[in-house]
């Protein structure tokens, strides 16, 4: 936050002890309570802050748990063995217990917008932080958090909750606003538009009406944002159990088209098939949500294709009234162009694009059911993939139910339906491990 937006002086602090609030170290993760216990025993502040305090005070279980502290992030990897220091944006300790890890922090301070007023390392231009790496106070920390609800400390010395951004009333009327002003903050960050809609959905909470008036009009900004960060969103956002939700929200504040520019495009065009690829994604979406609901996996190649198929037929021309299956080479040329743009706004790691191209070009040899060739298909590791695609397809009535009934008669009379395959490649396993997005592990 730039020393313009500061609220001066800085807020009151709010201590909500721990007999007037339900957030229980019987809910807090073993591995969070050890973090937030041996910083406090070495003399340090230590806090759970983030989802981890919002979403046990909701009731609801939290994704992980994010730790503050005093402690730089080399006193951090004193104390833990199992610790590492990750990012140049933000430097970070990672605590790793097994699969699960516990992200800390340090105090960040709040500085000018030049960045020349302090020691530490921070790079900004155009009032975007490219890096932020001054420490400071736990209420300097709070200030600089996106969400007022995102900013509530719990202390693990008295067990109490701090509110330094008055996020308790909003948690409570189920509000989600920035703190201090939200085009400053959207400035400095434009992911933050993106986890404003991600939180809403997630929640149920409304955008406050401050939060969310520059948003259409911010959207471009996300252009700037580099490809591999949009894609850890994009997961977060599509991936994460509240997808229809979050879609319906992305649209309607204008911000898919930053990351998804060509579906977008599809989407709005004149195309007589728009309602028919609407739906098609939106039961995309949907199945992707029902699938995480049954802790089924799920694989960002399979939503990335469905994101991606309006473009595609609209590249093709096929936006008005065509009945004639598609053309293997006009598929194969169509969806390539069609992934290279998309590559431009949000990366997407071969292991998912290349599966992902496989299952796209079955579509034209699956809507040629007859001959020996396609008798074999059965058989092709990414059938079943393709074939749950061409459900989605008929059910949004683009294809003709008729099509997708033959790939199911002919799976029974083969005997039985195809095992889900994996619709990606292992991981590409580096010699130190970088943090891989989320996905679910494959059955
Ligand atoms: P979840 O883990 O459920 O996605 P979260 O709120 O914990 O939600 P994280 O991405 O884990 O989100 O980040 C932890 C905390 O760090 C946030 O709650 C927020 O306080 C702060 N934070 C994260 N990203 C930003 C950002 N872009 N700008 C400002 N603060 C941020
Ligand atoms: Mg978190």
């Amino acid at each position: 936050m730039t020393q313009e937006q500061l609220p001066t002086p800085l807020p009151k602090a709010r201590v909500i002890p721990r007999s007037d609030h339900p957030v229980s170290r019987a809910s807090i993760s073993d591995n969070a309570l050890k973090v937030l216990y041996r910083l406090k025993n070495a003399g340090y502040q230590a806090y759970l802050v983030g989802g981890g305090v919002r979403d046990l005070y909701l009731g609801r279980e939290p994704k992980d748990f994010d730790v503050a502290t005093d402690a730089h992030p080399e006193d951090v990897r004193e104390l833990f063995r199992n610790c590492r220091l990750i990012g140049r944006r933000f430097r970070l300790a990672h605590v790793h217990f097994g699969r699960e890890i516990i992200e800390v922090a340090t105090f960040r301070a709040l500085h000018d917008g030049n960045g020349d007023d302090v020691d530490g390392d921070v790079k900004i231009e155009d009032g975007r932080v490219l890096r932020d790496n001054v420490y400071g106070t736990v209420e300097e920390d709070a200030m600089r958090r996106d969400f007022t609800i995102n900013s509530l400390y719990y202390n693990i010395a008295d067990f109490s909750i701090v509110d330094f951004a008055d996020g308790m009333p909003d948690l409570d009327a189920g509000v989600l606003r920035l703190i201090g002003d939200p085009e400053a903050r959207y400035r400095e960050d434009a992911v933050r538009m993106l986890r404003a809609v991600r939180f809403a959905a997630k929640l149920g909470f409304r955008l406050d009406e401050a939060t969310a008036a520059p948003i259409p009009e911010m959207a471009g900004m996300l252009e700037h944002i580099p490809q591999a960060r949009l894609f850890e969103e994009v997961l977060k956002l599509l991936m994460g159990g509240h997808g229809v939700a979050t879609y319906q929200l992305l649209r309607r504040y204008q911000l898919l088209g930053y990351l998804f520019p060509e579906t977008e495009a599809a989407l709005t065009s004149e195309a007589s098939m728009v309602p028919i690829w609407e739906r098609f994604v939106m039961r995309a979406i949907e199945n992707t949500d029902q699938r995480i609901a049954e802790d089924k996996p799920v694989t960002p190649a399979f939503l990335f294709a469905a994101l991606l198929w309006p473009a595609i037929m609209r590249r093709m021309d096929r936006g008005d009234d065509v009945t004639e299956p598609l053309a293997a080479d006009e598929l194969q040329e169509a969806s390539s162009d069609a992934l290279v743009q998309q590559l431009q706004r949000v990366s997407l790691p071969k292991r998912f694009s290349i599966p992902m191209r496989e299952m796209l070009l079955l579509q034209a040899r699956l809507e040629r059911p007859r001959g020996k060739r396609a008798m074999r298909l059965l058989s092709h590791p990414r059938f079943r993939a393709a074939y749950d695609f061409l459900l989605l397809r008929a059910e949004a009535g683009e294809v003709e139910t008729g099509l997708a009934q033959i790939w199911t008669d002919r799976q029974t009379s083969a005997g039985g339906p195809v095992a889900e395959g994996k619709l990606e490649e292992p991981p590409v396993r580096r010699r130190r491990r970088r943090r891989r997005p989320r996905t679910r592990p494959q059955a």
